[in-house]
């Protein structure tokens, strides 16, 4: 199965694509941890994308292409496989389909997480992550272990993101309106697009289950 995840920056797609990934023992292709992680080892790609990151502004399209064509070429997959934060842009998008094309694959499912902007800003700015593992946290609805561990790895090093903060934050929902929200009405005629519901007093379960039942599994 094929699946992107699509939604704004706080809306729980990296949760629950992980969780998808896990369920369908998937490929997991984040731009996102890609571009942090070349950016740890100070590659020419994670040189060029910090400074955007960290302002909250996108990477350009032709950088995130590549890096993600080399990535499906590194995985050889033919087999399941999510993409959290990818596509970000209509180009993206359009260039994404014409790459599944030329490797004789398609997207079965788009997802949007449909969650309230005022919900987002909380999300965000109390977002933790384990830096061993990338497991996502919040303080409030997600907390790690009570001894500052991650509940995945063990791992001792839970920190914010600086794009996290409030005004990064707000730039990056500014941007997501403006870039990221017209794959909606690209991927929507195409059949494949569900938009899923997340509502405030929500658990993880009860959206990973409409997710689940969504995809048919
Ligand atoms: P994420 O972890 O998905 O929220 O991504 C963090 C940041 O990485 C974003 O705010 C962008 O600056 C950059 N980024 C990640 N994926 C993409 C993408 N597909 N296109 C452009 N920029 C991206």
């Amino acid at each position: 199965m094929h699946i992107v995840f699509l939604g704004a920056p706080g809306s729980g797609k990296g949760t629950h694509a992980r969780i998808l990934v896990k369920k369908l023992k998937a490929v997991y292709i984040s731009t996102g941890d890609i571009l942090r992680d070349a950016i740890e080892k100070q590659t020419p790609l994670g040189l060029e994308a910090d400074k955007r990151i960290n302002d909250g502004y996108l990477v350009p399209d032709n950088l995130i292409l590549d890096l993600v064509r080399q990535e499906f070429m590194n995985q050889k997959s033919e087999k399941n496989w999510i993409t959290d934060g990818f596509p970000r842009t209509v180009i993206q998008a359009e260039e994404f389909d014409k790459f599944l094309h030329e490797i004789g694959q398609e997207i079965d499912y788009v997802l949007e997480m449909n969650v309230d902007k005022k919900l987002i800003v909380e999300r965000l700015t109390g977002r933790r992550l384990c830096r061993t593992c990338q497991a996502p946290y919040h303080i409030k609805f997600n907390p790690y272990n009570e001894d500052g561990t991650c509940k995945v790895c063990g791992g001792h090093d839970i920190y914010q993101r600086d794009d996290d903060k409030k005004e990064v934050v707000l730039k990056r929902l500014e941007i997501y309106d403006e870039r990221t929200f017209p794959l909606v009405n690209y991927y929507k005629p195409k059949g494949k697009f569900h938009s899923i519901p997340v509502n405030t007093d929500e658990g993880i379960e009860e959206i990973s289950s409409r997710i689940i039942r969504t995809i048919g599994l």
